[in-house]
């Protein structure tokens, strides 16, 4: 039996995280295949060949998975799904979406942000916003799972595994893609940054965001990111924020500005390398999660560590 990989990409670019999704297939010790479903793959499935440990490209090239549906996907992943007792994708708003829509169809549980494989049924989760790590074991005879990427190293190029051709169901009804609007920046994608600034409730408005924190992330090249109470507060857009029910970031470094560490906050951003905290609260949360924390008004102490950068 092998493992399936359902790869998330722009259309050009495999997104980092499928090579993480590599290594993290490896567990099973069984041939590894990724699936490429796009209107023009040429590139991407080149991109997914040359990753070390995956040994076969699956495509699906077809005009109507230009922007294809979860409907469509999972209609296209349960055609193979015979062949596999492990189809797995990394953690995504894209792997949410599709997985659990194939588990449903094939009848089997839904394993959602696996962080450790620890045998071939047998996983690590996290319950309750992260706060409890729960081991799980599923019966069910085909395993569909997400994992954690940050829990994962990326897989090394230097491959050249082989293609096969699927052929691709007539897209499914009821659901059909309109359009995408995306919020073009000059920062890094925020689920990608190596360096990301975040800001709370405490900024009190968009303006000390743009102000404020902006100047801050500038000099680090960084992506800004934002507590939920900051982006209700209509401070930042939804997309920026982090934790529970925003993106999960595992920065290199992490600045939580003004942000109090609720554990909703903290499941997002825990994994980060390096967490430094800014708050006037000396007993706030986060600085139980802080490596270096500074006990200080914010309005003074980020202006100045802008300028001292
Ligand atoms: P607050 O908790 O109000 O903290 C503000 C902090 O700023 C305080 O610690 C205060 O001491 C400090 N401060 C105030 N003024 C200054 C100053 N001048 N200088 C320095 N520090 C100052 N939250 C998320 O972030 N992400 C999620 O994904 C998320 N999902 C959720 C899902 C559910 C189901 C629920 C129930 C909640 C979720 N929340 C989430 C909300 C979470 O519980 C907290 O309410 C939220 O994170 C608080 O945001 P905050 O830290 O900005 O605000």
């Amino acid at each position: 039996m092998r493992t399936l990989i359902i790869a998330e990409h722009d259309g050009q670019h495999l997104n980092e995280q499928v090579a993480r999704a590599v290594t993290a297939a490896q567990q099973w010790q069984q041939p590894v295949d990724v699936l490429i479903a796009a209107a023009h793959t040429d590139a991407l499935a080149a991109q997914a060949a040359a990753l070390q440990g995956v040994s076969s490209v699956l495509v699906a090239t077809d005009a109507s998975l230009q922007h294809a549906t979860a409907e469509h996907l999972a209609d296209l992943v349960v055609t193979v799904a015979a062949n596999y007792r492990v189809i797995l994708a990394a953690h995504s708003a894209f792997s949410k979406n599709v997985l659990p829509r194939v588990a449903a169809l094939l009848d089997v549980n839904m394993l959602s942000d696996v962080l450790e494989i620890v045998n071939q049924n047998t996983y690590v989760r996290g319950i309750y916003a992260g706060n409890v790590l729960a081991t799980v074991q599923s019966t069910d005879a085909t395993q569909v799972l997400t994992v954690r990427g940050s829990k994962f190293a990326a897989a090394a190029n230097g491959n050249a595994a082989g293609t096969q051709t699927l052929s691709v169901p007539a897209a499914a009804e009821g659901s059909r893609w309109v359009a995408e609007a995306f919020n073009k920046s000059e920062r890094p994608p925020l689920a990608a940054a190596k360096v990301v600034v975040s800001g709370g409730r405490a900024l009190g408005s968009a303006d000390a965001f743009a102000e404020v924190l902006a100047p801050l992330a500038d000099k680090l090249h960084a992506a800004i990111g934002a507590s939920r109470a900051a982006v209700d507060a209509g401070y930042a857009p939804n997309d920026l924020q982090v934790g529970q029910t925003g993106v999960v970031v595992a920065p290199e470094l992490y600045i939580a500005v003004g942000i109090s560490g609720a554990i909703q906050h903290a499941y997002g951003m825990k994994d980060s390398k390096v967490v430094v905290a800014i708050n006037q609260d000396p007993e706030a949360q986060i600085f139980k999660i802080a490596d270096y924390g500074l006990v200080a008004d914010l309005f003074e102490a980020v202006p100045q560590l802008t300028a001292a950068l």
